[in-house]
């Protein structure tokens, strides 16, 4: 029920008919003992876009020419007008990430939801949806979806599951034709049939199972591939492109697996691949080689593929050289390629005056709504140290989450149990670079801050844990670190594989960490050092927890989900979730309060290590907020090149 209309992706599919219907069959035009027609098929594509649209910092409120799809529209433009058969491509994570798609969804809508209108604009061919497509819940996402020029597709997300995977109700239609006439190398025109099919982490079920009007269903990534593949080359197309919302993965990954693009580049059907999800860039050095995977050359299990980096950074652009069939239902051919990433320079900025002009309403009323004000904070709220000491901006997220779910709770069975709250740094450095951290100093707040510190459209879930259950989730959020031998120097302190939204902090708890000994759980959650515990003097209200002691965590539906698939036996017990917010019970706090925001207490520490110096990436934009970590002795020792001063921390 949630299909995009048949219309909008009929339309598409029919682009080029008119043309194409006119048109002589190559075998037609060709005497037989011509050579077979080639020619060359470039793909361009994004990824992870996140809303970011238009050069605008919306967080700090300043124009940012490196920022934005506009910022890589000289590289499409120009990727565009050398090739003569172009076709352009998103590969998911489209609507959230910013406070244009903040605005966009909290607002009713009376326009085409901004990144609809870019993409519209600049020509999309088709897109695949990514796992935060589904943040805001399905009406939503269907609604926006009805204004796209192109069809949206995605083979592994359903309505309802059938007995095998061809027989899956999928929310989208699992692929597209696009039919589309091209010049060969001698100028002849020929129709040629691309068919595009999309792919999204099939953890998205467990995800967003707690999102308004609630459940899609997922199915893995190859088993869906198997099924619909074959039905996509019966529908005659010429060309298979796969748009994986996936990263690169292993070769013969589990069942299920979130990063399965390797695996499939490797089905013999498909042609060329685009894979995201993980925000890191390919071909390039962010993967090391191995026979699967080709860094330099960009080929994943020897087919041609990208990964475009995330927020428009890069663009990803395959080159397809292709050769006529003279017979077969399949006909033409992949007889060579190349696969390279465009890269944004602030300095070639392109003034895109389509792409701004289309999106400026969307704009000026963004402006608007992330300026208000509603309230002040008596204390800057930055995430500069969050992960390596308390901090006032998690404090208050933390706090603002109980203080809903206690009125939720008054009078309920519920309402004598203890309630802890947990909160994380969603934007602390790692691979978003030297200015991911959110600052909001003292002073005014305003949507816009509440944006920034808290990114994601999720909702508060609250969960009944006991004691032992407490302990490992604090452990899992440990993860983020490096094991520091004691006495050792300037071993690196944060381990960022692991993003930095695994680190989260419970304010209604006093513990240590040890960070002497390994984690007990990887940065996925599963148990590697059964042994270990990082953990020490857990006590709640001045009282060590015992194992059986039960307690009541707020938490978001997206760790709820995460806990679902980290420890499948245990059977979680959400206790209540009312479908609100963590950003709409955040504002509605500030609102309330008025005045927000206080020094931390210090609830949580390092175990010291008398001797011992790790360590740890700082942004430009912490020289003002050193002192919170005084007790460390901050010494800055390198700057690197990528930003990040590494400052050495006496633990
Ligand atoms: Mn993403
Ligand atoms: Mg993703």
């Amino acid at each position: 029920m949630y299909q995009v209309p048949v219309a909008s992706v009929a339309k598409s599919l029919t682009r080029k008919d008119s043309e194409a219907d006119r048109m002589p069959a190559a075998h037609e035009i060709l005497p037989a003992t011509s050579p077979r027609p080639r020619a060359s098929l470039r793909l361009i594509a994004t990824s992870d876009l996140h809303a970011s649209l238009m050069p605008y910092d919306y967080r700090a409120d300043r124009p940012n020419a490196n920022l934005g799809l506009g910022a890589i529209a000289l590289q499409i433009a120009e990727a565009r007008g050398e090739a003569r058969n172009c076709l352009l491509f998103d590969n998911g994570d489209f609507l959230q990430g910013n406070p244009l798609a903040d605005y966009a969804a909290t607002t009713r809508r009376r326009r085409a939801h901004p990144v609809i209108t870019a993409f519209n604009t600049l020509g999309y061919d088709a897109a695949t949806l990514g796992n935060h497509e589904f943040d805001y819940g399905l009406r939503f996402l269907s609604g926006v979806l009805a204004d796209a020029s192109f069809p949206v597709v995605s083979a592994n997300v359903a309505t309802r599951l059938g007995k095998s995977a061809s027989r899956d109700e999928t929310l989208v239609p699992p692929f597209a034709i696009l039919r589309r006439q091209i010049i060969d190398h001698d100028g002849h025109a020929h129709l040629l049939r691309i068919g595009v099919i999309g792919f999204a982490p099939p953890q998205i079920a467990e995800w967003d199972r707690n999102t308004p009007e609630g459940s899609i269903q997922t199915r893995d990534i190859l088993a869906a591939a198997r099924a619909w593949l074959p039905r996509l080359r019966a529908c005659g197309a010429d060309i298979i492109v796969a748009l994986a919302h996936s990263g690169i993965g292993e070769t013969d990954p589990e069942e299920g697996s979130e990063n399965a693009a390797t695996a499939l580049a490797a089905l013999p059907e498909i042609d060329a691949l685009v894979a995201g999800h993980s925000h890191r860039v390919f071909p390039g050095t962010d993967f090391p080689a191995s026979p699967a995977i080709d860094p330099v050359r960009g080929r994943l299990a020897g087919k041609p593929a990208v990964m475009p980096g995330h927020s428009a950074n890069h663009v990803g652009i395959i080159d397809l050289q292709i050769e006529r069939f003279t017979c077969g239902p399949r006909r033409w051919r992949v007889v060579d390629a190349s696969a390279r990433i465009g890269q944004r320079s602030a300095d070639r900025a392109l003034s895109t005056p389509a792409l701004h002009q289309a999106l400026a309403p969307d704009h000026r009323a963004t402006l608007a709504w992330s300026r208000r004000q509603l309230g002040e904070t008596a204390v800057a709220l930055h995430s500069h140290f969050a992960t390596i000491a308390p901090s006032a901006a998690l404090s208050l997220i933390a706090e603002a989450k109980i203080d809903h779910i206690r009125v939720a709770l008054a009078g309920t069975r519920w309402a004598g149990l203890p309630l802890l709250s947990s909160a994380s740094p969603f934007r602390a450095g790692g691979r978003g670079g030297p200015e991911n951290f959110t600052e909001v100093p003292a002073g005014p707040l305003r949507m816009r801050n509440l944006s920034d510190l808290y990114p994601f459209p999720n909702t508060l879930v609250t969960l009944l844990l006991t004691g032992a259950e407490v302990a490992d989730w604090l452990e899992r959020a440990t993860a983020v670190f490096h094991q520091i031998a004691p006495g050792s120097v300037d071993a690196p302190l944060r381990d960022d594989a692991v993003p930095s939204f695994v680190f989260e902090t419970i304010p209604q708890l006093s513990y240590a960490i040890d960070l002497s000994q390994p984690p007990r759980f990887d940065g996925q959650g599963s148990l590697v050092n059964p042994e270990a515990r990082r953990i020490t003097g857990l006590c709640h209200g001045g009282h060590p927890l015992a194992a059986t002691d039960r307690f009541l965590l707020v938490t978001n539906n997206h760790r709820a989900g995460r806990a679902r698939l980290q420890d499948p036996a245990a059977r979680q017990k959400v206790v209540f979730t009312d479908g609100a917010r963590v950003q709409s019970v955040f504002s509605a706090h500030v609102q309330r309060k008025g005045i927000v925001g206080a020094p931390p207490e210090r609830n949580w520490h390092f175990l010291p290590m008398p001797g011992t110096m790790a360590t740890f990436p700082v942004g430009p934009g912490a020289a003002p907020y050193l002192a919170d970590i005084a007790s460390y002795r901050p010494e800055p020792l390198v700057r690197d090149e990528e930003g990040f001063t590494h400052y050495r921390l006496h633990l």
